[in-house]
Order: C-alpha cells, then sequence, then structure tokens
C-alpha cells in the first residue's frame, strides 16, 4: 500500500510528469489511467479534489497550477479506515494539506514564509492528534546536528525557536530508529530503548514527556529532519496517529523541498542575470528588462558605455583596484542613471543604459559625474569613458537592437577619437558596420595569406635632384576586390587591434628591403613607415623594432617613423615619452599630414622629432591660394628655424615644383617623380634614372 503523499510536477507544454517527492521517480501505483484522469483534469482545468479508489486504498487527488503555468498534482492517500470515523479530524487534515499544497505552489515561498507554515503544521498536528509540544527538526548540511526550527506548546499556546538541538553522535541508536520508521512511536520513554540515549535528561529538560510519536522529514536529499509530537502523559499511539504525523512530515518535507529548489533557481537565475561583481544586470537581463519598458508612443533613449583605456589602467593599478574602478562606475551610473531606469554591465569595461529623457534629464552633463577622481588605495585615479546612444522606437524595435545601435554609434565615433567619445547613431552607420566587418574578417585573412604588399615612392631632394628615400605604403592585393588602398582599411585595423600585426610586417618588409639595398651597395635610401597612433602608443614598439635592428643588421637613421598629428590627441605625457624612447634607439620621428590636425606646433615646441611633411591639401591650393603659399612659406621657415627637415608631398606638376623650390623647401614627394609603385617597378624606375 502506498502509504505516502506523492506531488507530481507536470509540464505545461509536454505533459511529462516528475515526482518531486520520490527523487523525481514516478511512483508504482500511478499507471496510466491515473495519468489518463490526471490530465483530463487538466485539459478541462477541473482542479476539485476527487478520490480514487485503488485496489484497498483511496487516494485524494488535487491539482493546481504552479507559478512557472506547469501543473502540480497532489496524491493523498486517505487515512486508515478507523479515522474516518471522525469526519472532523479528516477535514482538518484535509484543510492542513490544501494550505501546505497552496503554499507549495506559490512563488513567494521562501525560507521566511515557512516559518508560518511551521507554524500552522504543528498547531494542526497538536489539534489533530491532541498533543501538547509539536516540533519540525532540521539537519545542518552534515546530516549530524538537528536544529529545532519550530516548537509548537499547547500549553502556553507559544511558537518556540529556542535553538535546542541534538548531536547525532550521541543519539545513534534513536537516530537509527527514526530514519528505519514511517513515524517511530514510543509509548513510554522511559522504557523504550530506542530512547534510552535521550532518557531522562531531554525529556526532563523539556517538561517531562511521558510519550513520543516521531516521523522522519524525508528529501530528495535523504533524511532532512523530524517533525516530533510529544505527549506529557502516557498514551498508545494508534496506527491512524502514525499515518496521521507521517502524511503531514510527507508535506512538510515537500515544502522544505519546494524552497530549497526555489532557492537554487533563484542562485541559477542571480548567475545567469546578474553581474556578479557589480551587482548590476548583466546582458541577458538588461535585454528583458528594457523590452519591457519598451512602449510604442514613448521614446527611449539606449547608451553603450565604455571606459576609455581600462585594461591600461588595470594593468598599472593592478587586477583588486581594476575591479574597484569598475564597482565604482557601476555606482555612479546607478547614482545618475536611478530606477526605473536600467543600468547594466554587458562585458568586461562595458555598461549599457535604458532610460527615458523625461526621468534623467541632461544626462550628458550628469555622465560628467563618471570623469571625478576615484579614490582606489589612496590614489586618486581619473577615468574618462566613451558612449554612443540610440534612441528608441526610431534607431530599433527591440531593446538588442537599439543597444546594437548605440554600439555602432560608439565604435564609429571610435574611429577617430580614442577617449571622450560622444557619438550619436545615424542609419549609414549599419552599412559602413557592416561592410566594415566584412573588412575586418578578411583583413584576418590578408594577413595569414600574405595579401599585404608595400609600394615604394621616392622622395626626391629638389636642390640635387637626388633620390633620397622612399615612403613605403601598404597595398592590400584582394582576390576580389583587386589593389586596395589603405584608407579603406587602415582605421578599421585600427579599431580592431589588427593594426598591430599589420604594423610589425610593414617594419619588418621595411627592414628587409633596406637589408636588400645594403647588400646592392644602396645603403644610403632610407625608407619612411607610417605607424598608426595605436600601435604608436602600444608598448611593443620600441623592443619590437629594437630586435629589427639586430636581426637585420641596419642602422636606425634608415627608418623613419611617420606619425600624424592626431597621435597627439592622445595621451600627451605617453607620446612624448614614446618619442624620447625612439630617438633613444637611434631613430627619427617624423610628423606626416603636417598641419591638418590641431596639434602641430605641440609637436614643434614640445616632442624631439626631426622631420615634418607638409601636408599635399596645401600644395594642391599653392598656385592659387595665396594662404596656402603663405601657410607653406611659413611652416618651412618655421622648420628651418627648429633645424627640421621638410618634406613637402603631393608634387604633381612643374609649377608646383617650382614654387616650394623656391620657398626653401628641399625633399618632395608626389606624382611629378612618381606614384607609389611596388617594388621591382621602383628599381626599373630607378634603373632608367642613372
Ligand atoms: P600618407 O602617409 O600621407 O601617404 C601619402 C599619400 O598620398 C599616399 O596615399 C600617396 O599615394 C598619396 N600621394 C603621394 N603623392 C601624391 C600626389 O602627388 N598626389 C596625390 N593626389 N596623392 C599623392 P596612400 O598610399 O593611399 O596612403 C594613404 C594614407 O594611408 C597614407 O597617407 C598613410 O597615412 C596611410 N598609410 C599608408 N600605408 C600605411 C601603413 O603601412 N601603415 C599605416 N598605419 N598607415 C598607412
Ligand atoms: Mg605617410
Ligand atoms: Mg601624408
Amino acid at each position: 500500500m502506498q502509504r505516502s503523499i506523492t506531488v507530481l510536477h507536470i509540464n505545461a507544454e509536454t505533459y511529462e510528469m516528475t515526482n518531486l517527492m520520490n527523487n523525481g521517480k514516478i511512483s508504482t501505483f500511478i499507471n496510466e489511467e491515473i495519468e489518463k484522469i490526471i490530465l483530463q483534469k487538466i485539459h478541462t482545468s477541473d482542479f476539485e479534489n476527487f478520490n480514487l479508489l485503488m485496489g484497498d486504498q483511496t487516494y485524494e487527488i488535487r491539482v493546481g497550477k504552479d507559478p512557472s503555468n506547469d501543473y502540480m498534482c497532489l496524491i493523498t492517500p486517505r487515512l486508515h479506515r478507523s479515522l474516518e470515523h471522525s469526519i472532523e479530524l479528516e477535514m482538518k487534515l484535509r484543510d492542513q494539506q490544501a494550505k501546505l499544497f497552496e503554499i507549495a505552489k506559490s512563488s513567494k515561498i521562501s525560507k521566511e514564509t515557512l516559518v508560518y507554515s511551521m507554524q500552522s503544521v504543528c498547531e494542526t498536528i497538536s489539534d489533530l492528534i491532541d498533543c501538547e509540544r509539536i516540533g519540525i527538526w532540521l539537519f545542518d548540511e552534515e546530516h549530524r546536528i538537528l536544529t529545532v526550527q519550530n516548537v509548537y506548546d499547547l500549553r502556553f499556546n507559544t511558537h518556540t525557536n529556542n535553538a535546542e538541538f541534538l548531536d547525532m553522535h550521541e543519539f545513534p541508536t534513536y537516530f537509527q530508529a527514526v530514519k528505519g520508521a514511517r513515524a517511530l512511536a514510543v509509548n513510554d520513554v522511559s522504557v523504550d530503548h530506542r530512547v534510552s540515549e535521550l532518557y531522562p535528561t531531554y525529556f526532563e529538560s523539556v517538561g517531562g514527556i511521558k510519550s513520543m510519536l516521531d516521523a522522519p522529514i524525508i528529501l530528495s536529499s535523504g533524511i532532512g529532519g523530524v517533525l516530533s509530537c510529544e505527549s506529557l502523559t502516557k498514551r498508545v499511539w494508534t496506527e491512524l496517529d502514525e499515518t496521521l504525523v507521517g502524511t503531514l512530515a510527507d508535506l512538510v518535507a515537500f515544502l522544505f523541498e519546494r524552497v530549497l529548489r526555489m532557492e537554487a533557481e533563484n542562485q541559477v537565475r542571480d548567475l545567469a542575470y546578474i553581474d556578479q561583481l557589480t551587482g548590476l544586470s548583466n546582458q541577458n537581463a538588461f535585454i528583458t528588462k528594457a523590452n519591457e519598458e519598451l512602449k510604442q508612443d514613448e521614446e527611449m533613449i539606449f547608451a553603450y558605455l565604455q571606459l576609455d583605456q581600462f585594461s591600461n589602467i588595470q594593468d598599472v593599478l593592478g587586477f583588486e583596484s581594476g575591479e574597484v574602478v569598475l564597482k565604482q562606475t557601476a555606482n555612479r551610473l546607478t547614482t545618475i542613471f536611478p530606477e526605473p531606469a536600467h543600468v547594466a554591465r554587458i562585458g568586461f569595461d562595458h555598461f549599457a543604459v535604458c532610460f527615458n529623457e523625461k526621468w534623467v534629464p541632461n544626462y550628458e552633463i550628469q555622465l560628467h559625474e563618471l570623469k571625478k577622481p576615484m579614490n582606489i588605495d589612496n590614489q586618486e585615479v581619473y577615468m574618462t569613458y566613451s558612449y554612443g546612444v540610440s534612441h528608441y522606437p526610431s534607431h530599433g524595435s527591440t531593446a538588442k537592437e537599439c543597444l546594437q545601435r548605440a554600439q555602432i554609434a560608439l565604435n564609429d565615433g571610435r574611429k577617430y577619437f580614442s577617449r571622450g567619445v560622444t557619438a550619436a547613431f545615424i542609419p549609414d552607420m549599419i552599412e559602413v558596420s557592416k561592410s566594415d566587418l566584412q573588412v575586418e574578417m578578411n583583413l584576418r585573412k590578408g594577413l595569414d595569406f600574405e595579401e599585404f604588399t608595400l609600394f615604394y615612392q621616392p622622395q626626391m631632394n629638389c636642390q640635387t635632384n637626388q633620390v633620397e628615400g622612399f615612403e613605403a605604403l601598404i597595398r592590400w592585393n584582394h582576390p576580389e576586390r583587386g589593389l586596395v588602398t589603405p584608407i579603406e582599411f587602415i582605421s578599421l585595423a585600427e579599431s580592431t587591434g589588427l593594426i598591430l600585426p599589420i604594423g610589425e610586417w610593414v617594419i619588418r618588409q621595411a627592414f628587409k628591403q633596406l637589408q636588400n639595398w645594403k647588400e646592392q651597395g644602396r645603403g644610403h635610401f632610407t625608407i619612411s613607415v607610417n605607424i598608426s597612433p595605436r600601435h604608436f602608443l602600444h608598448e611593443r614598439l620600441a623592443s619590437f623594432l629594437e630586435t629589427c635592428l639586430i636581426e637585420y643588421k641596419i642602422h636606425p637613421e634608415k627608418l623613419m617613423i611617420e606619425i600624424t598629428e592626431n597621435v597627439a590627441m592622445e595621451d600627451y605625457v605617453s607620446v612624448q615619452s614614446r618619442i624620447k624612447e625612439l630617438r633613444q634607439l637611434g631613430f627619427s620621428v617624423s610628423i606626416d599630414d603636417f598641419g591638418t590636425g590641431f596639434s602641430a606646433f605641440v609637436y614643434l615646441q614640445h616632442f624631439p622629432i626631426q622631420e615634418i611633411k607638409i601636408d599635399r591639401h596645401f600644395i594642391r591650393e599653392i598656385i592659387e591660394n595665396p594662404k596656402s603659399f603663405a601657410i607653406v612659406k611659413t611652416i618651412v621657415e618655421l622648420a628651418k628655424d627648429l633645424e627640421l627637415r621638410v618634406i613637402t608631398e603631393g608634387i604633381e606638376t612643374e609649377e608646383q615644383l617650382e614654387m616650394v623650390r623656391a620657398i626653401g623647401c628641399d625633399i618632395i614627394q608626389g606624382y611629378y617623380y612618381s606614384k607609389p609603385l611596388p617594388i621591382h617597378e621602383m628599381e626599373e624606375w630607378l634603373a632608367q634614372r642613372v
């Protein structure tokens, strides 16, 4: 006969049944007929209780929905016939069962709400079997110490949780007995050997107990505790008492099981939705919550925010301080964007915010808070950040789309500046970013398949008409697109970090070429290479160059390093020390496209450079625009005063050549002499000159 209760969980979609009480196994008494009946109840949403007779046992069946909209079914054997005499008792028991079932189904069930359920169970049992002290005890994790969770004392009508406990190692016989029985009925505690370890100390200490009835609370992990009924008068426990206490112990077990499961589920959910470092939502949770917030007629703003150069800062400060920076950033963001705005950490140093402008007016200004110094280990740390924004519903119809677009905006802004970027999404960016992605994927392939090549353009001394050297300009020999110019892929390589291997490849090629020329007795030629800002500031640059010097046995004067003015937009101090470092190795640094950026004169004043290259835009207009002429003239004079070499770029005509020669320019680069050419064509060009 099946005497314990069974609780089935029924998946609402598949109707698959699992028993929540019996380690997931379906009880043997549940046959196809019962399954059919239960499913019928579900299909017709008929959640009334009903009884089912199986052999000589009647089962009471109760069906309901649980918080996740699946079904639960409670199957309880009806009590022994002798109880049926007492209709009142049975009613009470059913009531209690129904109550517990409701609690177990509720999504609000927790350790705290459980206290009330335990109190209610204890009172009911005390009433049903007329017993003075009812306790619920639970084991610790090691299954060793049994601690009181709740004791109801009928005499004083009190519930206590007085931290009473029993160490199982001191009471092995009792423990064995209670574990092995559906209910351990002891009519006289003073003579029963199964409780002799507890007698008299324990029974005396709780007020002179004469009889006891204990039922194990069995969880799927094994025995989890004990439901104890203690009587101040000696009595003979009936089978009915045992069944009743056993059944209620099962229900209590079920409740505990549910709480444990819910706690485990919550923990899993936390791991899946909460960023463990900052306590903010993670990307999954952000998308879910933000989607819930989106309403057709209300504009929302999505911001994708990233700390600038965080990994560098973490390298300097150490990992732990880096974490503090992230936590403080998270705190600041939640202060600037309080609920109902959503703030999330969606990656290493990436954050996302979704809000309505009405909630956070002037958010751009408020975001300045992030720039305030942070005190980390008694050190003031200044962080800057960049962000892109997109708007719902104009830029996307879901949170995911809007977030992606804010990120696209940020990436787009980052192509031009690396710090303090604020960029708003514009739909054109999608096309650009799609083709960017395409190019990037192929860029890697390009490197692997050696599709890059260097073209060389001569730099002529216009006073002596001699070749001084060459600028090496990269080309991509794309299998489908043919020759691709650097404008199309350098900025992308820069923003994806691929510029490093590409830049190093260029440097190596240049050294190889210098070595070839040296071997051919043309060791006086120089080669200028273009180094992008990110590569220039990379810590590996100097050591890489040094390795090449040794490997190719080339004098550092033969390789010119060209950087653009934009580099100075980066960290001024780092740029200055990098230039010094290269200088110490013997390299010369040249400022390319001089005059086009904002910081031309910063270079001249503060950086130990050796050369400037006047941008070809000034040359293009030099004939017809007196201003251009004046600018070029001033730059050349200034450079001469500072003893810098000047190269004029973009000379296409004889007229332009004469003009710059007259101004005093010495080195010329431009189509007038030659376009950039592959090395063998450049060799031919050279051969023709002599
Ligand atoms: P840049 O360093 O200022 O190079 C000069 C550019 O002007 C080259 O374009 C060259 O072909 C072009 N040019 C030279 N003379 C004339 C002329 O008389 N008229 C006209 N209209 N143009 C002339 P290119 O090769 O397309 O390179 C464009 C830019 O790409 C370069 O500007 C440089 O900033 C970058 N770049 C090229 N190679 C590399 C590289 O290996 N690494 C990096 N990081 N950037 C590179
Ligand atoms: Mg250049
Ligand atoms: Mg240039």
